[in-house]
């Protein structure tokens, strides 16, 4: 596979090398080249597949012969070990539950098989690879648990101390192993610092074969096609829904554009953000204007210069007509979020997370025509529930159930490195 990068100024590279190196030389975000297009038999022939099958059926196409075939099927296989269940709420609705990996939230389907796919292509024999990661909350435990076990791998979490919630810190300091949490005595910014800091350091960054895994990373964008594929194919012959995307950075919606360009059977795509809305004010003017983002009930997406646009704009030739023929948008405010947890409580006893009820209003509001075939529209569920029990439970006026793995992590003994936010203490430990 060749992966070019957006700004079209950094040399062609192999799948392997985009994997690790994240970000490209010139700064834009790395992009297969070209994409295989599935004609209808194949698609047909897939259908029932699990998501390890379409996966190495979908990725194998791409990465062709830099992972072997049944490697890539195992990986995934020990990867996507938990169900992506489409839940019918009405003839003409449905949802697509991501949310049930280890972290309850959907991120742990891009990291969990980056994961496997870094260890994969890190040549045994060497020290392992270090994953490197500053969070202020929930992607380190997602990074964490996708690394956690992996062979050839290790992760350090960089976090304030004292800063994050209780079942945050216990999502990541609880797991032991290859997994080291770090309490930084300082704030998120210093945790952000000194992972730069330690990047930037050329000594520091090879003799501890530094990695990162953040969301930019094609080896985390690339696993997301799997599950729209997944999904629409379990719909009834024919069928081609709308599917509605909660969206922040916009890695999620990347993803399903690129699956429809594979040929997945899906009409189009309705963008729901929250207030931070630069995309959809992208879409309405053609203008990129982004702006700092501001603090709402659905946090996971107030991003406001979401990274993947400049994805999404590379594969439509920076065209926004083009964009506008398949992507609408929506935005939402806590308020109306407040609004459809209770609606979806109301008409269809349904438990939906703030991020779910934002996807949910916007495939209630898209008043374009839905797809052929029932049912028409499909709406994304990135976090469970019990997540965001402060939210939901006082809008329901009851109780959400806390799944027993949270319950779980949290009742085991914290492991937790202390330092002061200094490079050198870092690097002692690294
Ligand atoms: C990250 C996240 C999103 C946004 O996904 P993007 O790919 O960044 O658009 C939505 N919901 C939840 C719960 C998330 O964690």
């Amino acid at each position: 596979m060749i992966c070019i990068s957006t700004r079209g100024a950094a040399p062609p590279v192999s799948f392997r090398q985009a994997l690790l190196a994240g970000l490209a030389p010139d700064g834009g975000l790395y992009v297969p080249q070209a994409l295989p297009r599935f004609g209808e038999p194949r698609w047909a022939e897939l259908r029932g597949s699990s998501l390890a099958e379409l996966g190495a059926a979908m990725l194998g196409s791409l990465v062709g012969d830099e992972i072997a075939a049944g490697d890539l099927r195992a990986l995934l296989a020990d990867a996507l070990n938990f169900p992506v269940p489409v839940v019918r709420l009405d003839e003409q609705l449905a949802v697509v539950e991501l949310f049930h990996g280890p972290t309850f939230a959907f991120k742990d389907v891009g990291a969990r098989v980056l994961a496997r796919l870094m260890s994969h292509v890190h040549d045994a024999g060497q020290p392992p690879l270090t994953v490197l990661v500053a969070t202020s909350g929930d992607t380190g435990g997602a990074v964490a648990q996708a690394f956690h076990g992996v062979p050839r791998t290790r992760v350090v979490v960089l976090y304030p101390h004292g800063q994050v919630s209780a079942v945050q810190e216990a999502q990541f300091t609880t797991l032991g192993g290859n997994v080291t949490a770090v309490a930084v005595q300082g704030a998120f910014d210093d945790c952000q610092r000194l992972a730069k800091q330690a990047f930037a350091d050329p000594a520091l960054r090879d003799r501890a074969h530094l990695t990162s895994a953040n969301s930019i990373s094609l080896g985390r964008l690339l696993p997301q096609m799997i599950y729209y594929a997944h999904a629409v194919l379990q719909l009834d012959p024919g069928a081609r829904p709308v599917i509605t995307v909660p969206s922040g950075n916009f890695g999620n919606l990347a993803a399903g554009l690129m699956a429809q360009r594979m040929g997945a059977p899906i009409a189009r795509f309705v963008a729901a953000t929250t207030v931070n809305d630069t995309v959809p004010r992208y879409l309405a003017s053609g203008r990129v204007e982004p702006r700092p983002s501001v603090a709402t009930l659905a946090n996971a997406m107030d991003v406001g210069d979401p990274s993947n646009l400049e994805r999404i704009r590379w594969m439509f030739g920076d065209d926004v007509d083009a964009i506008r023929a398949v992507v609408s948008a929506s935005v939402h405010t806590d308020d109306d979020v407040r609004r459809g947890i209770r609606e979806l409580d109301a008409r269809f006893g349904y438990v939906a997370d703030p991020h779910t009820a934002i996807a949910y209003l916007g495939a209630v509001e898209d008043r374009g025509a839905a797809g052929a075939g029932a049912p028409g529209r499909l709406f994304l569920s990135t976090a469970h529930p019990a997540k965001f029990g402060n939210v939901v439970e006082p809008i329901i006026g009851r109780p959400v159930a806390v799944p027993a793995p949270l319950v779980e992590a949290m009742a085991r003994p914290r492991q937790v490195t202390h330092i002061e936010p200094h490079l050198a203490a870092l690097a002692a430990l690294l």
